[in-house]
């Protein structure tokens, strides 16, 4: 796994959970979405009622699941956890819905993934706090209306637009996350390094926090191996020379960049002079799936603006020629 990969296994989340603030109040960034929420729960809470359902999307390690929590946690309501994939069937729904406490908070993380059947039920589940059990099969089937108490979901995507519009129209809130500023970062890594009981700098932590693409989960990530190797090879503490030898130990630039970005930016640039050159073409020479370059090195590239995509192929953005130290062809490197 890329140590700047934003997605994150079981197991990272849990180390992580120990480190998510659990007040809105301790929640740094995300501004706008933060003061929203913050009005949407305070209002319920004063009416006495749940919230309208709240919608979160935005790219993978921004805050998602925390958020949700602090939703569960500011109501003084417990949450249940659960997923799009872990839904298949209307009748995983059905379970999960009617055994919610009143004002309970359903959390459904990767929501875009709910099989339809499942999506159908959430609908008037969300909207008149109901689910029609079928009972039997064929002509004989018969659906039972079961009355369920009010409660409010949490539901996050990375894909707000795969969500079909009856959906997302049943969400009161929705909340967009965006890239986290190095300002902020550098307030999360600095609880964070607290939290984890280890000494930092401010150069170290904010060495760390430019390199972290703008992403919480990765910062976390960098400074768990930075922290490794202060213990390792320094005091154990978290300083700007313990960041740049451990950072470069782990391949990420100072622009956050790891091997495989800077290795499609060298081909971009050295192999196909800037392009335009076609995606697979491009893969092939770094030694990648095209998938791969498209799906894992290509957003954060074109978002920076070190590439472009365009109709006729992939083409070298100025940044992508100074980054590598080269110097763009005349007139070239768009
Ligand atoms: P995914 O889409 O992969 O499920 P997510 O958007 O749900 O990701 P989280 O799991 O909430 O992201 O966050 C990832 C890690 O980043 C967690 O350790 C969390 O504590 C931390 N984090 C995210 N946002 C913040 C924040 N604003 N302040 C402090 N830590 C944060």
């Amino acid at each position: 796994a890329r140590v700047v990969d934003p997605g994150g296994d079981d197991e990272e989340r849990r180390i992580e959970s120990a480190l998510r603030p659990r007040r809105l109040i301790d929640f740094p960034g995300q501004p706008r979405v933060r003061d929203q929420l913050g009005l949407v729960l305070e209002a319920a809470k004063r009416r006495g009622t749940p919230p309208d359902h709240v919608l979160l999307s935005g790219p993978p390690g921004l805050g998602k699941t925390t958020l949700a929590m602090i939703v569960a946690t500011e109501l003084e309501q417990p949450i249940r956890i659960t997923s799009g994939p872990a839904i298949q069937h209307a009748g995983d729904l059905a379970a999960v819905l009617s055994s919610l406490a009143e004002g309970e908070v359903l959390f459904l993380d990767e929501i875009h993934r709910m099989a339809r059947p499942a999506e159908e039920m959430l609908y008037l589940a969300m909207e008149d706090f109901r689910v029609d059990v079928i009972v039997g099969k064929g002509p004989g089937a018969t659906a039972i209306p079961l009355e369920l108490p009010p409660f409010t979901v949490v539901g996050a995507t990375t894909r707000a637009g795969l969500l079909p519009a009856p959906l997302r129209d049943r969400f009161g809130f929705t909340g967009h996350l965006d890239y986290y500023t190095a300002d902020d970062l550098t307030t999360i890594l600095t609880r964070n390094a607290t939290l984890l009981g280890v000494e930092a700098t401010p150069q170290g932590i904010s060495e760390i926090a430019g390199r972290s693409r703008g992403t919480p989960r990765i910062a976390n990530r960098l400074l768990r191996r930075v922290r490794d190797f202060a213990q390792v090879h320094g005091k154990g503490v978290v300083d700007h020379p313990a960041a740049m030898s451990a950072l470069s130990l782990f391949d990420v630039d100072d622009r956050g960049l790891d091997r495989l970005d800077r290795g499609v930016l060298e081909a971009l640039c050295r192999r196909f002079g800037g392009g335009p050159v076609g995606l697979s073409t491009l893969a092939v020479a770094v030694g990648e799936e095209a998938d791969t370059v498209e799906t894992v090195a290509e957003p954060y590239l074109v978002r920076e603006g070190y590439m472009l995509r365009t109709p006729r192929g992939r083409v070298a953005a100025p940044l992508a020629w100074t980054h590598l130290g080269l110097t763009p062809p005349a007139g070239g490197g768009t």
